[in-house]
């Protein structure tokens, strides 16, 4: 288990706390915001280029929603990195070892594909950074449990790892709680928190193909829109291509849930 930030005998008056919110500019991550914001903490935002074929979509996205809260932002530019992560779809998007993007279901096993190696371990380690010397209480991530079959990294034991981490390497240094608020949510448990916490879900950016509108048939895509189907909630999202969400099924219950 992380320490709960909110319970902690050594935090700081809640007036104070600062949250460093690793924000990708999609969905999980900005309503992630929102959640600490609504909890009373000083905001600063971090957003990671790490090479990611859909970095532009995703920091247009991130200033947006930025902006839209008024709190600080940052942007890292580890854009270089991309290209010695090996061949993930995210990652290989030039020239002749480019490794397209699958179309499918979120859940199957061609997003394989779409793992970067150790992507949240370097992206948290950054943000780590960033807060010891800001002195932020709390390093927020978005992962939530819809990431735990394909992406080791989304995974409980991944944060309970990184905690302990994070608190050898900084020993003496006031070092950070990293915490995942949505880490046992699924994607439609997300979509109904931001609804209820107002958030501009229009402003977020989810689509792994990048470009100026969501492509409707990768896996993220198909995972956005489902969630908002079963959450109940109308999409914002502009597709390219309707999002295909044949995959779902209404159970004995009347739930709609995923057949694969
Ligand atoms: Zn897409």
């Amino acid at each position: 288990m992380t320490d709960n930030p909110d319970t902690a005998d050594s935090q700081p008056p809640m007036w104070s706390r600062r949250a460093v919110v690793v924000l990708s500019g999609g969905l999980d991550s900005t309503v992630a915001l929102a959640e600490y914001l609504e909890r009373g903490y000083l905001i600063q935002a971090l957003s990671i280029d790490y090479g990611q074929r859909h970095a532009q979509a995703e920091l247009r996205a991130a200033y947006a929603v930025a902006a839209h809260y008024g709190v600080r932002h940052a942007v890292a530019d580890l854009s270089e990195l991309g290209p010695l992560l090996g061949r993930s779809a995210l990652t290989a998007h030039h020239g002749t070892g480019a490794v397209d993007v699958p179309d499918g279901h979120y859940a199957d096993e061609s997003m394989r594909a779409t793992v970067v190696p150790n992507r949240n371990a370097i992206l948290a380690s950054v943000a780590v950074g960033f807060a010891v010397a800001a002195r932020a209480d709390v390093v927020v991530l978005g992962v939530h449990a819809g990431d735990h079959p394909i992406y080791p990294d989304c995974r409980p034991e991944f944060l309970t790892a990184l905690n302990t981490l994070v608190k050898v390497a900084n020993d003496g240094f006031a070092p950070p709680v990293v915490d995942a608020p949505f880490l046992t949510f699924d994607k439609a448990a997300i979509v109904a928190r931001g609804v209820a916490l107002g958030v501009p879900l229009e402003l977020t950016w989810s689509c792994y193909r990048g470009g100026s509108v969501h492509c409707g048939t990768c896996g993220t895509c198909v995972e956005r829109a489902e969630a908002f189907t079963v959450a109940g909630h109308r999409d914002p999202t502009r597709y390219a291509a309707p999002a295909n969400t044949d995959t779902l099924a209404i159970d004995a219950t009347g739930e709609a849930v995923c057949s694969r």
